[in-house]
């Protein structure tokens, strides 16, 4: 078990799924919160249950999992409705990332979360390590990687923390304006930096 838990994160397209990838070839864990936030809500677990309670049975599919899309259009414009998602998700979300974060072996644990900051995740963290690039060039990654419009992207980033937000999180940076062959030597030294921590 480790207690030393390295938040990462940065908005859509700055390369997290890139960083925490050259972490685990380092055999540092990864706890990943997008992972965990749909694994709670799979079919036959307690939190769909909680879901379906609140919401109907409407918001399920015919095989009994979660109707993604049924339950985004109730919530969309819906704030009452997003609350109280938001009120079941939350502390069912926390629970499994603490409990994955404890089962970790590695030196340190990464948990990474593109809303760290704004899901206050951050108080879980002894170091917050933000993945920085300017919003132009995230768009541009993004709109390569991702079959989505120019609009559905801005709406996303408008949604998440800003650049100074998150850089006023940050302990350490890693700055993604360059070629993503620079990573690995960041990630390097990083990964002796908190080597060096937790001894
Ligand atoms: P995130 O997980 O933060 O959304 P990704 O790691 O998926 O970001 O990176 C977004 C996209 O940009 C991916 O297609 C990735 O391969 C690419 N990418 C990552 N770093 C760089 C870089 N330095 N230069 C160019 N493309 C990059």
């Amino acid at each position: 078990m480790t207690n030393f838990v390295v938040g990462l994160t940065g908005g859509i397209g700055s390369g997290k799924t890139t960083v925490s990838d050259l972490f685990e070839q380092h055999g540092i864990d990864v706890v990943d919160a997008d992972k965990v936030a749909r694994a709670i809500v799979q079919g036959g677990t307690p939190t769909l249950a909680e879901i379906v309670e609140t919401f109907g049975e409407h918001i399920l599919l015919p095989n009994g999992n979660l109707d993604r899309a049924a339950l985004r259009s109730l919530i969309f414009s819906n704030d009452k409705a997003k609350q109280q998602l938001n009120s079941i998700m939350h502390p069912a979300i926390r629970a499994e990332l603490l409990h994955q974060l404890q089962a970790a072996k590695s030196p340190y644990v990464l948990l990474s979360a593109p809303l760290l900051i704004e899901n206050k995740l951050d108080a879980l963290c002894n170091r917050v390590l933000v993945v920085d690039l300017a919003e132009e060039q995230q768009k541009q990654r993004t709109l390569t990687r991702d079959q989505v419009s120019e609009a559905q992207v801005e709406a996303i980033l408008a949604s998440q923390a800003t650049r100074a937000q998150r850089l006023a999180k940050a302990t350490e940076v890693i700055d993604n304006s360059g070629t993503a062959a620079e990573l690995p030597a960041q990630v390097e030294k990083l990964h002796l930096h908190y080597l060096a921590l937790t001894r």
